[in-house]
């Protein structure tokens, strides 16, 4: 065989190339990324300079259309790519990722700085082509999204636009590594047993794990979450609890690793990028294409809760006060909310595992889903999985059809990446009769079997199923003409709400009937523990809502309102809007912001963002009152949410979406009732 016929035959094998509803995952080898990339990336921009040069008259099928279907390929197979690299990743696979993804980033970022593409998308604009809703919706979401990348800047105006971007990539990644080292200088090492007093044995055993690997005598302790959490939530030593506190509340911020004129310098490039591009300020930048649309609505939106939460946290912290009946410091809160807690409720979550058998919980979620939406899953054996432990199922509709199908893969793995997620790898076109199946996956790390003991969830792994289970309705339930609305391509803070809602199953006794059992006598979770688990729900709830408002509010006005000039350095600007969301008075170096890495560890991050988590648990406990009102497992209001949210992807509006379903605007009452403030 020759040279020329045996690279063909690699390049027409490669798996990457062909668009396949059961995708060959078993077949995808790392020495395909780097030919299928480099293939795709030139189809995709031939394709794009076709558009741009296109001298026809501008319509929806030869711009907007050939647009989507420009990249169909290239999405799909570094979709792929990516999720393999996160579920069964390998060197030769991680570097073959590593050597493509920044070349086809940089093509996707430059599409919108694409002069000839942005006159072709002008032009048909301004031609007011009579369009279909969700096509209508696709021309001006590209519009504005062109424009807020910087399409219509003259030269010198993208000149500087590229250089804040190249400036905020440098002082955010240096952000982020200042956190990190700060966090990593600091450890302490207790030498005497006796200083461990209250804290349990795992945090113990880790902590003793810490020192021996470090070839240290003794307990070794970090500013890390799992040694930093158990510490300051048990420790009796108050002096050690103080030291830690300290350490952790004043990280990066002076010194070596100090944050603090990076902090104002990214607030200040960020505000200047959205001056040039003829924003306010960089909340309305970033939220205009989202359902809170603007900074001021958002900060509104926390302040009214703010105003409804006061109450209630002012007595949750003279009733901490008074049980441990003396003045607090922040070092002691979380360590007497621990025995409050323990008094009032003496609740174990560990004991809830014994009821929550893996396969029962999912058989008893896809039980919910089939009462509330009228669909069917049904597991498939699976042909072509990247490990043994996935599992394969189909969803149907009622009357038979196809809707999707999806890959489950619930345990750890050494070659698997942390945390737990949903991804598409198919958004099937809706086009009756003969409209596409969608493709899609869950993946979490949640605890695995045991020799002859099954999965025993936590409920917090329980909720985490349903959770992902959620967002993945939201992609196969969806019927889209428009591939790139489809799913859960919709607003940061929309697309919460069908993954968040499906969680508040998980606390319904009717619902956990259904899947809760002993693994081995079969048994229902008996009331008492039931009732322990329902109340231990609520249990300081207005301290963790002041928490999550503290940090929104303090994101929405250093980007909307803090001037350096005027309220000078921002370590004490910030400490001062976090005081008054604190049980305690805080120290006098407290210095959180500089550490806050959601907020500045990359040029947008949760930047002006941070609010949507509250924006979805609103929208969720609201949502979710009309199925406690009607019944948990109405078909009724189950019908109405997935014919008004779960099959409606970013086709329209999703205020308009919501007061669809709800018949109103969002009301926060739920929330407050779910959250134990009303
Ligand atoms: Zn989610």
């Amino acid at each position: 065989m020759s040279l020329v016929c045996r690279i063909l035959k690699v390049v027409s094998d490669n798996p990457l190339l062909h668009i396949h509803f059961e995708i060959p995952f078993d077949r995808v080898r790392a020495e395909h990324v780097e030919p299928a990339m480099a293939e795709l990336l030139a189809d995709a921009r031939a394709k794009v300079e076709a558009i741009a040069s296109d001298s026809a008259p501008r319509t929806y099928d030869n711009t907007l259309l050939a647009l989507e279907k420009a990249t169909e390929r290239l999405d799909y197979a570094i979709g792929i790519v990516r999720h393999l690299e996160g579920v069964a990743t390998y060197p030769e696979l991680r570097s073959a990722f590593n050597a493509v993804e920044p070349l086809v980033s940089e093509f996707y970022s430059g599409i919108p700085l694409h002069a000839g593409l942005w006159k072709a998308i002008k032009a048909l604009d301004e031609t007011h082509p009579e369009l279909t809703p969700a096509r209508h919706r696709l021309l001006t979401k590209t519009v504005e999204s062109f424009r807020r990348h910087g399409a219509d800047l003259d030269d010198a105006g993208k000149k500087r636009l590229a250089e804040i971007d190249v400036a905020l990539a440098k002082a955010t990644t240096k952000f982020s590594e200042n956190v990190l080292d700060s966090t990593n200088a600091f450890e302490l090492i207790i030498e005497e047993e006796k200083d461990l007093a209250g804290l349990p044995p795992t945090a113990r055993s880790a902590a003793r794990a810490s020192a021996e690997s470090k070839g240290v005598n003794g307990w070794r302790f970090t500013l890390q979450a799992p040694s930093y959490q158990p510490l300051m939530t048990y420790l009796d030593n108050r002096e050690i609890r103080e030291k830690v506190y300290r350490a952790y509340s004043t990280r990066a911020s002076s010194g070596e690793y100090d944050n603090s004129v990076l902090t104002a310098d990214i607030l200040k490039l960020r505000r200047e990028k959205a001056l040039l591009l003829g924003f306010r300020d960089f909340a309305d930048l970033v939220l205009e294409d989202r359902m809170a649309k603007n900074g001021a609505s958002a900060q509104a939106f926390l302040e009214r809760l703010e105003a409804r939460t006061e109450n209630r946290f002012t007595i949750e912290n003279q009733e901490l006060r008074d049980f441990a009946s003396f003045e607090l410091e922040p070092w002691d809160v979380g360590y007497w909310a621990e025995k409050l807690r323990l008094k009032l409720y003496d609740f174990d979550e560990e004991a809830l595992r014994p009821y929550f058998p893996m396969e029962k919980v999912v058989s008893g979620m896809f039980d919910i889903v089939g009462r509330l939406f009228g669909i069917r899953v049904v597991h498939k054996p699976a042909a072509h999985v990247w490990h043994p432990d996935v599992r394969y199922y189909e969803i149907r509709d009622e009357d038979g059809r196809l809707l999707g199908a999806f890959y489950a893969d619930w345990y750890p793995r050494e070659s698997k990446r942390g945390g737990a997620w949903m991804d598409a790898f198919i958004i099937g076109l809706y086009d009756p009769p003969q409209s596409e199946p969608h493709a899609g996956t869950i993946c979490g790390n949640l605890t695995p079997p045991v020799g002859e003991t099954p999965s025993l969830l936590t409920h917090r792994e329980v909720e985490t199923i349903f959770h992902e289970f959620g967002h993945l309705l939201h992609l196969v339930l969806s019927q889209i003409e428009v591939r790139s609305l489809g799913g859960t391509n919709v607003a940061w803070d929309f697309v919460e709400l069908p993954s968040q809602i499906m969680e508040n199953w998980c606390w319904e006794r009717e619902a956990l009937n259904l899947f809760a059992r002993h693994y081995q006598t079969g048994e229902p979770i008996p009331e008492d523990l039931f009732q322990k688990m329902r109340r231990a729900r609520t249990f300081r709830g207005a301290n963790a809502q002041m928490r999550q408002l503290s940090f929104g509010i303090v994101d929405l006005k250093l980007h909307r309102e803090y001037s350096p000039e005027r309220d000078g350095d921002v370590i004490p600007y910030s400490r001062h809007i976090l005081q008054k969301f604190s049980a305690v008075r805080l120290p006098e170096d407290h210095a959180m912001i500089a550490s806050f890495t959601h907020l500045f560890a990359s040029p947008v991050a949760y930047g002006a963002g941070y609010y949507s988590y509250k924006w979805a648990e609103v929208l969720d406990a609201d949502a979710f009152s009309l199925f406690l009102e009607h019944g948990i497992f109405s078909r009724e209001i189950g019908l109405q949410f997935r014919g008004n949210i779960l099959s409606k992807g970013d086709s329209e509006d999703p205020a308009v979406l919501y007061r669809r379903f709800m018949g109103r605007d969002p009301d926060p009452e739920a929330l407050l009732v779910r959250s134990g403030l009303a």
